[in-house]
């Protein structure tokens, strides 16, 4: 899960007129639109089951392609020299994603 902020001019209803506003999204979806002139801020919730279970989805249906193009550019020895240590550390590599998908929920709000 990933929490990403740009910039763009949209209209304020507040402020009557086109001002520099922030949004938020996480993944793709846009959770929060702040007006930086007043501070006006509209949020948008998002079904975080559904946002997690569809990353989960698309990185195992892409798994396998994954693996193949890291065999490819690292040559068959090297993958299989460094395939025990991916093993190995998949619990680690798992819990940090587990505590910043977290850290993204609890900083949209979300428990
Ligand atoms: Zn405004």
């Amino acid at each position: 899960m990933r929490r990403q902020k740009m910039n763009t001019v949209l209209l304020c209803r507040t402020c009557g007129k086109e001002t520099a506003h922030e949004l938020e999204y996480v993944n793709d979806a846009m959770t929060r639109a702040t007006c930086l002139e007043c501070g006006e801020t509209l949020n948008r919730s998002i079904d975080v089951i559904e946002a997690l279970s569809k990353e989960m989805i698309a990185r195992l249906l892409t798994k396998p392609n994954r693996l193949r193009d890291e065999l490819r550019s690292q040559g068959k020895w090297r993958f299989m020299i460094a395939l025990p240590y991916r093993v190995t550390s998949k619990p680690y590599r798992l819990y940090r994603e587990l505590s910043e998908n977290m850290r993204v929920l609890r900083s949209i709000g979300r428990p």
